[in-house]
């Protein structure tokens, strides 16, 4: 065990483009082991955040370490090697392969460096790696179906399932339920929360329901500042929470 029990730490936080400070002296921690969730409406600048913390944009000013180490605008594929992996709130799935070439593909980072050279990594851990996250997402009947002619909710979890290829530490997930039933919202969900534990999460959500039942912690954003932050029950218990977010139309 760790003595710090923050896997993620990000400090003063902002960046702007042109005009506007869309994200502005944001800072919050995220703990081992939690599910954290970032809220907000519509344009708070939830997903900019998202993208300064994945490194993939850079902040005007401001801090994030990840695991005890300054990660700050590293660069996507820094961040992936120090075990920080996102899954696109735009999918990053290869429509014209299966599901499991898609997973394989995805484990290929696991493989010895020994193999690297080679024009088919052949050591047989990204295969594992495959059909052990095909068994865990329930994706066993698709596997050989191209990722293309799936579902759209089965084409999040499989989006879901390729971000944790590689075993991250911590998932970063921008709105992972958007456009979905309310069934396969509610089983993302479950998935979500079976995830946590050995793996962080944080989660960037519009949907304030799914948000308030999994989170361990939640940061309430409003235009690109933090707002509010703490337990759900708080957060949304917090006046100046439902005048900003709650009272604000929509179907909350
Ligand atoms: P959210 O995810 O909370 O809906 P975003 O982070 O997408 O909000 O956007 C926050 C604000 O920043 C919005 O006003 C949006 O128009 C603006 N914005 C986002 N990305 C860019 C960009 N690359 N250039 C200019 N403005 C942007
Ligand atoms: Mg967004």
């Amino acid at each position: 065990n760790q003595p710090d029990q923050n896997v993620l730490s990000v400090r003063g936080l902002s960046v702007r483009f042109g005009a506007l400070t869309a994200v502005n002296n944001v800072s919050f921690d995220a703990k081992r082991g939690h599910i954290t969730s970032v809220i907000g409406p519509n344009g708070a600048g939830k997903s900019t955040l998202f993208n300064l913390i994945s490194g993939a944009i850079r902040p005007s000013s401001g801090k994030v370490s990840f695991n005890g180490q300054d990660v700050t605008a590293r660069g996507p594929d820094h961040l992936v090697k120090a075990g920080l992996a996102r899954s696109f709130q735009i999918t990053n799935l290869f429509f014209e392969l299966s599901v499991f070439e898609n997973l394989r593909l995805a484990a290929q980072a696991l493989e010895p460096a020994i193999h690297a050279w080679l024009p088919v990594r052949r050591s047989g851990i990204a295969l594992a790696r495959a059909e052990e996250l095909i068994a865990q997402f329930g994706l066993s009947a698709k596997a050989h179906e191209l990722a293309g002619y799936l579902s759209h909710g089965e084409q999040r979890r499989l989006e879901i399932a390729v971000a944790l290829a590689c075993k991250p530490r911590m998932l970063l997930l921008d709105e992972p339920t958007q456009g979905m039933s309310h069934a396969d919202t509610e089983e993302t969900g479950e998935m979500i929360k079976s995830l946590a534990g050995e793996l962080s999460i944080l989660l960037v959500e519009h949907d304030v329901g799914l948000v308030m039942n999994l989170s361990d912690h939640v940061v309430v954003m409003t235009q690109g500042a933090k707002l509010a932050e703490g337990l759900p029950s708080a957060v949304r218990a917090n006046p100046a929470v439902q005048a900003a977010y709650f009272g604000q139309g929509g179907h909350h």
